[in-house]
């Protein structure tokens, strides 16, 4: 269950599960549509290798400048 509240004054509007929403606020009026949010089932992107702090000559995560 989700709390469903006014965008714009605040006020609880109903608890609910919902993929798409679209509520009109019963004190300031106004309409809010709401979209559920997907969980975020995909982590942030993970560095391509180990030495992605930059400090390691990595061919993969750093970027190699040619000798000379
Ligand atoms: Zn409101």
């Amino acid at each position: 269950m989700e709390i469903v509240r006014c965008g714009h004054c605040g006020r609880k509007l109903a608890e609910a599960e919902f993929v798409r929403l679209a509520i009109k606020c019963p004190r300031c009026g106004t309409l809010n549509t709401l979209k559920a949010v997907e969980p975020l089932t995909r982590a942030p992107r993970a560095p391509d290798c180990e030495c992605y702090d930059g400090k390691t000559n990595c061919p993969v995560g750093g970027r190699q400048t040619p000798p000379g």
